[in-house]
């Protein structure tokens, strides 16, 4: 067995790539053929609109990297061939006992002679041209302006929504002019406190979308140091190089957003000494000032295959989320023992029943939950979120650009159908929303929940011309108001 070549495939694995290939982004569909059916000559210099696939795993060349040409048509990805390599060098695999394990076959390289599969080539992508230009300093749109725009998409969080224009603006007037004389402008990244559900995420997505630049998010509970299991720290520049199009220097000017940033705290009362937290916060000390990280292109690990590429984090914004359970504490706390030595403690109680603490804030607090200094001195500009209330909740269903309700409208009046819902239905959505404690994230949930009932018998009935949402329907207690076409009395269902 050892004379022949072998190539590990993983049945199960391969199935699960070949799903991921079909959800194409955008919903591009991709059209496989095989070089016979598309007239090529698989041996020719293919420039035919035409990429070769893996012939184990399937992905494309656009995504693996340049493939390895075997005997046969046969095109293998590098991932793939250093798979097969790795489990055959190691010595971590019995081989014998892979041979019975189901799920796992090999393929013996002399039986392809016989077999003659058909080499598959995949058409590819229309590329995109190519629009990115250098940031000029005159194309940066000024604090008032950017927030302008975030106001079309955020409700309320009025000041975080200005406090980010500022930095975003300052960070990429730093990296327009570089350096300023020998005064070096600091790098301007930012550390975003607020509940879960109160709209990090969107202003930064937002964000990103209005600038044009691009964005990675990652979760900072899967970080690791290397060489433990999970995503390196470094592995969030190789994601944000693939929403660049691998595209280094346009990278090298987006933004990562790091969420649940909190969770990486030194864990607090606890006599046994925490490092994991610590050390991955050590981790990223370089990686927010500015330091230049090697990354793969077009794949997620680094091995001896994959081409490796050099990006700069110097102009990379890092946005840093969390939503810090306890902080109001420590800040309440602090507050209090302030207070309590002068003569206004009526002024504790006061403390005890404001709902915006979060915006009191400050270094040392975060601190003390558990952030390192050195950490904390990489994210100069810090502020808060405030949790939703209902009134926002309320907006959020209906005024921004892209609001729930405005999509449920678009989708109804393609139907010729009006759809209202009256402020009562509105306030009942918001209050039911409130009750979930998971912010604006439970608004979607609860509509999405009473809407599939009209979304399901409204196109049923050519006649009804309105439908109107009232809170009696949200609360079960009664059905919504429908107006047939051409009558004006209105009909209780
Ligand atoms: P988190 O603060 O936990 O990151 P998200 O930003 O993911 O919360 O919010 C969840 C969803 O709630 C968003 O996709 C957005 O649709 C909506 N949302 C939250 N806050 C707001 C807001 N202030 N304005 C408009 N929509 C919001």
């Amino acid at each position: 067995m050892s004379d022949q070549d072998f190539i590990l495939v993983d049945e199960e694995d391969t199935e699960k790539k070949n799903n991921r290939q079909d959800e194409s982004p955008e919903g591009e569909k991709q059209e496989v053929v095989s070089a016979e059916q598309s007239g090529d000559n698989p041996d020719e210099k293919d420039d035919s609109g035409y990429e070769k696939i893996c012939f184990i795993c399937h992905r494309p060349e656009s995504v693996t990297g340049r493939m390895i040409d075997l005997p046969n048509n046969i095109t293998v990805c590098p991932d793939c061939m250093q798979r097969s390599f790795d489990a055959m060098t190691n010595g971590s695999v019995d081989l014998n006992r892979l041979l019975n394990m189901p799920g796992v076959q090999f393929l013996n390289m002399s039986d392809l002679e016989n077999l003659q599969p058909k080499p598959q080539k995949i058409k590819k992508k229309k590329e995109k041209p190519k629009e990115f230009r250098q940031l000029n300093i005159k194309d940066i749109p000024a604090p008032h302006k950017i927030k302008a725009r975030l106001d079309e998409y955020v409700v309320g969080q009025e000041y975080a929504k200005k406090a980010m224009a500022v930095a975003v603006y300052n960070h990429y007037k730093r990296v327009a002019t570089d350096t300023m004389d020998d005064i070096e402008i600091e790098k301007s990244n930012i550390l975003m406190i607020g509940p879960t559900g109160s709209g990090k995420t969107y202003l930064v997505k937002t964000l990103a979308r209005l600038l044009d630049v691009p964005l990675a998010i990652t979760d900072a509970t899967s970080l690791t140091e290397a060489g433990y299991i999970g995503d390196d720290i470094e592995s969030v520049v190789s994601k944000l190089l693939a929403a660049a199009d691998n595209d280094v220097e346009k990278a090298e000017q987006g933004i990562i957003f790091i969420d649940e940033i909190d969770k990486i705290a030194k864990k607090r009362n606890s006599s046994q000494r925490d490092v994991s937290g610590e050390s991955v916060q050590q981790g990223m000390l370089k990686l927010l000032e500015g330091s230049e990280v090697e990354v793969p292109v077009g794949a997620n690990s680094k091995n001896a295959m994959v081409p490796l590429t050099t990006v700069n984090t110097k102009n990379i914004l890092f946005i840093c989320g969390g939503a810090f359970p306890d902080l109001e504490e420590i800040i309440k706390e602090r507050l209090q023992k302030k207070t309590s030595m002068g003569f206004n403690s009526e002024l504790k109680d006061r403390f005890e029943h404001d709902n915006d603490l979060l915006s009191r804030v400050t270094v040392e607090d975060l601190r003390k939950f558990g952030m390192i200094p050195e950490f904390l001195g990489r994210l100069p500009v810090i502020f808060s979120l405030r949790p939703l209330d209902k009134e926002m909740m309320v907006k959020i269903l209906k005024e921004p650009r892209n609001a729930i309700l405005k999509q449920y409208q678009k989708l109804l009046a393609l139907d010729e159908v009006k759809l209202d819902f009256d402020d009562g239905a509105l306030e009942a959505i918001a209050e039911k929303a409130m009750e979930k404690d998971t912010g604006a994230r439970a608004l979607r949930a609860i509509i999405e929940e009473f809407m599939l009932d009209i979304m399901y018998e409204i196109p049923k009935d050519d006649s009804i011309g309105e439908v109107t949402i009232t809170r009696k329907y949200i609360e079960g207690t009664g059905g919504p108001v429908i107006r047939l076409r051409g009558q004006e009395v209105p009909r209780l269902e």
